[in-house]
């Protein structure tokens, strides 16, 4: 199918060295929690990529050597001949839907602690290892070790060759990369050839890009991946010097590809930037070279691509997270199906599948990082296995994704929701401040709802078990949510708080319709320690209330260092004037007052407050679920032989593990037997390229 006309510039395949990508949607490296440990998962995901229109479809980081061993996190590894089965099937998956495979090549220098391999870390200069803060410093390398490094990543070419992928990345990004500590003065004090000028902290990396132009001549193209600018402290790179760092390049890459230096600058969530962020950071360095470029900045929107790519910005636009939450974007924008995109909301969820090594998953793409272990996919669905009407109670994100797939699938569905409005919790949190984006949640699921015939919307429709047991569903989702409790029961207390009934206590959902106290100052007891009591506190302080934010945690809002947000969210707070109290917890409210205890000493102070409001745990709303299993539901003999409670009615988790409930429940309506969690690790090398597959081990 020709792509509509406005956006046939996207679909020009265009040339990168000695290779064609066939169009200009580029998924570049990002990482996914599997890794070498999860092969089969990872090439199933990639593939999805490239299924879904990706002309460039790349891996994530992929360790070239034991001295780069970034344990506990798993990412690729290249570090012998063993490893050739998982990168080949990777490629191999790829290359099945026609896109051309990108391998990123890496070492971790500074930020390699080598906790499993047990090597020398390494880096320019002698300085504490980055990553996980261990008491350990890297060696500053010398010449045999430069000479090693230069080999081993030769070597990795080598390998990244056989196993038959189309462009090799050189890796100077992110702050993550020996090449990049080399050029940045903030690790690199060198005094040799090495250290010093821009041209001599350029040598390592220009040394090695020329040696993988010579060995991937002809076969592979070679892509450096270069941080715009790095915000990672004193004597970090600066925009001057990466444009004279390119200018340098020039033409030695037969690709650019930008970021920004650190992570969580590069892949900052919607809180804190807009979509097209880096543009400015990106603008005129094209004109500095030849060779096509590819950047980044969350894009969701066909108009924005368009422009950046017409305007010059870049030539190929580059994306992780908006490929993670709909691998099927470029399909969509041929097609001109454009509200059918599901718009990455910038949750960074996706992130932290990384930092728990666990396998990636999104908020809004239920199926990632499920392709191959359960099979889902992020269209498709496999048609129902008989005529049914399914009843799903309550439409938060859990039952609209239930009732979408459900409706997909070619049930009958009925989805009543209490409210007047659908959506659940994130009608409600996406108008607090920052976190507008989450609404696609509701309005991409509600958009898709509309399109099925089969799936009737009922609002300001509260159902009782009465009703559910009357309307004649034979199965029955029951997905009502759950409240945040007023007790302050939660990780620290497990009892409730002794609160004096004349302090006003004010849970976050009362406070999110709309609530407010009439006077501060507001003390927000936070031991969830996810986004809402950070947000709430800055809808509070913006409302013009002096706000003490109580955590038993050394840090605010501290389970978003997995979603790179919480350094950002700390400095917002400061910065409006929010008083902090970390490794303490509220112990008791008085009429005027909370009485604190620190966590370590157990020493008590009071803290004047008019109001306080527990951000500490949900308790589910299952009462309707509990009164139809008593009235037999859910027996095979009952007219509601299956009955389910999904999402957060089960239990309070994120929003993503309420869309992953609601998807998981219509996937095994009426399957034979849910699908069993297996990890399948190749076992062999496809037979073009040589012997079986055994543990990885440390290689030269
Ligand atoms: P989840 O994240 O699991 O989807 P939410 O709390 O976001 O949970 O959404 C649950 C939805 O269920 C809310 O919109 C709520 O109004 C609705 N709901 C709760 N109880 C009922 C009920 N008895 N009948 C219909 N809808 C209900
Ligand atoms: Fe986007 Fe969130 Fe999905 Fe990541 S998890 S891709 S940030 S929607």
């Amino acid at each position: 199918m020709a792509p509509d006309p406005r956006f046939a510039v996207l679909f020009e395949p265009l040339r990168i060295g000695p290779v064609t990508a066939p169009n200009r949607f580029f998924q570049v490296p990002h990482c996914n929690g599997m890794g070498w440990r999860d092969p089969a998962m990872l090439a199933a995901m990639r593939a999805v990529k490239a299924e879904g229109g990706w002309g460039v479809v790349c891996t994530e980081e992929v360790e070239i050597h034991p001295s780069s061993d970034i344990t506990p996190y798993v990412e690729l590894r290249l570090w012998d001949e063993r490893d050739l089965p998982a990168l080949a099937r990777v490629c191999d998956a790829i290359h099945a839907h026609g896109a051309l495979a990108g391998i990123e090549l890496c070492h971790n220098g500074l930020d390699a602690p080598n906790h499993w391999s047990r090597e020398v870390p390494l880096a320019p200069s002698s300085l504490p290892v980055i990553a996980g803060i261990p008491p350990l410093q890297a060696a500053a390398m010398d010449r045999r070790d430069l000479a090693d490094f230069r080999r081993w990543h030769r070597t990795a070419v080598r390998r990244a060759l056989t196993a038959g992928f189309d462009l090799v990345y050189v890796y100077a990004g992110h702050g993550l990369s020996l090449l990049e500590h080399f050029l940045s003065r903030r690790f690199n004090a060198r005094c040799d050839a090495y250290g010093g000028s821009l041209e001599n902290r350029a040598r390592l990396l220009v040394e090695v890009l020329e040696e993988t132009r010579a060995l991937c001549a002809g076969r592979a193209a070679v892509a450096v991946r270069l941080a715009l600018r790095e915000d990672l402290g004193t004597g970090s790179l600066e925009p001057a010097e990466v444009r004279e760092l390119v200018s340098l390049l020039a033409d030695r890459p037969d690709l650019f590809d930008f970021c920004l230096a650190g992570w969580d600058a590069d892949s900052q969530s919607s809180r804190f930037a807009a979509e097209g962020f880096q543009e400015e950071a990106l603008r005129g360095l094209r004109r500095l070279t030849p060779k096509p470029v590819v950047g980044v900045g969350r894009y969701t929107t066909p108009d924005a691509m368009l422009r950046i790519v017409q305007s010059g910005l870049v030539d190929f636009v580059g994306a992780a997270r908006p490929s993670i939450a709909d691998p099927f974007l470029p399909v969509k924008i041929r097609e001109g199906r454009f509200e059918d995109i599901r718009e990455c909301i910038g949750c960074n969820i996706c992130v932290s599948g990384d930092f728990t090594v666990s396998p990636i998953r999104c908020t809004q793409n239920s199926s990632m990082g499920e392709e191959g272990r359960r099979g889902w996919h992020p269209e498709r669905i496999r048609p129902k296995a008989r005529e049914a009407r399914v009843l799903v109670i309550g439409a938060g994100p859990a039952g609209l994704e239930a009732a979408l797939w459900l409706g997909r699938r070619g049930y009958e569905v009925a989805l009543a929701e209490a409210r007047r409005e659908a959506g659940g919790r994130v009608a409600r949190e996406a108008r607090l401040p920052g976190l507008a984006a989450w609404m696609r949640v509701r309005d991409w699921r509600l958009a898709q709802i509309r399109k099925l015939p089969q799936v009737a919307l009922y609002l300001d429709s509260p159902l009782t078990a009465a009703d559910a047991l009357e309307f004649g569903a034979e199965a029955v989702m029951v997905a009502t949510g759950a409240r945040w409790r007023t007790d302050g029961i939660g990780r620290f207390h497990t009892s409730p708080l002794p609160l004096d009934p004349a302090l006003l206590v004010l849970g976050p959902d009362a406070l999110m319709d709309g609530n407010l106290p009439e006077a501060g100052p507001v003390v927000i007891y936070d031991d969830d320690h996810y986004y809402l009591g950070g947000v709430l506190a800055e809808r509070l302080r913006l409302a013009g209330f002096t706000v003490h934010l109580v955590t038993p945690e050394p840090l605010v809002s501290a389970w978003t260092r997995l979603t790179l947000e919480q350094a950002r969210i700390q400095r917002r707070l400061l910065e409006l004037g929010v008083e902090l109290h970390t490794s303490e917890a509220v112990v008791a409210g008085f009429a005027d007052a909370v009485e604190l205890a620190c966590v370590f000493t157990g020493r008590r102070r009071s803290l004047a407050c008019r109001a306080l409001v527990p951000v500490t745990a949900r308790a589910p709303e299952d009462r309707l679920y509990r009164d139809l299993l008593a009235a037999g539901a859910g027996r095979r003999d009952h007219p509601i032989g299956t009955l389910r409670l999904v999402g957060d009615a089960r239990a309070p988790a994120t929003i993503a593990h309420a869309v992953y409930a609601g998807r998981r429940a219509a996937e095994e309506l009426h399957a034979p037997e849910p699908r069993r969690l297996v990890r399948a690790l190749p076992r062999a090398l496809p037979r073009r390229r040589g012997t079986g597959a055994r543990p990885v081990g440390i290689g030269g």
